[in-house]
């Protein structure tokens, strides 16, 4: 289920600004269908871990500007391929005065998060299950980390990577049906998710997909970024949910999607995506 909070700045249309989302890897061994950022199986989790650093300002930089202590929301991919690397992390977050607590987008299917857990606590640990992935094994560690961990329950359908509106079998979820573009459950919802550190292209997005418009790299400062993700969030929902109005597309994230070309497996320099760019299509 979506977070009370975020339901209610989705209809206030209110930046929620308390999160950044990170990701060093996209590897995964599944292969769901609805993957929004198409992850693959086959590969060993490989990519650089160039973004921690950058991270980890914008998290002190945002938490000093907004008087509030920063949740890291930590994805992929499947980040417990490298559990060592998660749990670094969770040490990390444990040691800063800067962050709130570290949210672990996982299937439950790899190594347990056990070891997180100790780290950091049940008050400064979430765990966001993929329901798609679920076996007896997953319900059974569910059960384990109760408090913790729960199903990640979206009411909506991310119409990016493997599922885009172009791909084969794709269905058009309630919000997509019956209301109106730009409304919630049908805009683009930059200004409720936050922004992402991708590792793997070094590049820092608007939203936390990595087919949203680029506000910063990783050879960017922390402080022009943040600016750059304030002023995106001031005027690129609007101009995608008006693109997706008037090319009559399921969702705005499809607009990002199409214009992106965005591929989870490739490197840097593959994905040039600009705000300007996001502007311009309205
Ligand atoms: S949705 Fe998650 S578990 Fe499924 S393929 Fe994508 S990254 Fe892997
Ligand atoms: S429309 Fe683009 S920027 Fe908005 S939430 Fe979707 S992917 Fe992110």
């Amino acid at each position: 289920m979506v977070e009370p909070k975020v339901t209610l700045y989705s209809y206030l249309n209110r930046p929620v600004l308390d999160r950044v989302f990170f990701v060093p890897f996209w590897d995964c061994p599944y292969q769901c269908e609805f993957c929004c950022v198409d992850s693959l199986p086959g590969k060993p989790a490989g990519w650089p871990d160039s973004g921690e650093d950058l991270l980890f300002e914008l998290l002190e930089t945002m938490s000093r500007r907004y008087g509030r202590r920063m949740q890291l929301h930590f994805y992929g991919g499947e980040p417990m391929l490298r559990a060592g690397y998660v749990e670094h992390i969770a040490r990390r977050v444990r040691d800063s005065p800067y962050v709130s607590k570290l949210v672990l987008y996982t299937t439950l299917r790899s190594k347990s998060p056990r070891q997180v857990l100790e780290i950091l606590g049940s008050k400064r640990l979430e765990i966001l299950v993929n329901p798609d992935t679920v076996n007896e094994r997953v319900l059974a560690a569910l059960q384990e980390l109760k408090g913790v961990a729960r199903l990640n329950l979206l009411p909506l359908t991310i119409t990016t990577g493997r599922g885009a509106e172009h791909e084969p079998g794709y269905k058009q979820d309630f919000f997509q049906r019956y209301m109106p573009v730009g409304w919630p459950g049908r805009n683009c919802f930059a200004k409720v998710t936050g922004m992402l550190v991708n590792g793997p292209q070094r590049t820092v997005h608007t939203c936390c997909m990595p087919q949203s418009p680029i506000v910063g790299t990783f050879d960017s400062s922390a402080a022009d970024i943040v600016a750059q993700y304030e002023a995106a969030l001031a005027t690129v929902p609007q101009a995608l949910n008006a693109s997706c109005r008037s090319s009559g597309g399921a969702h705005p994230c499809g607009v990002c999607d199409k214009f992106s070309g965005y591929q989870s497996q490739a490197g840097p320099g593959q994905n040039s995506y600009t705000v300007a760019e996001a502007l311009a299509l309205a």
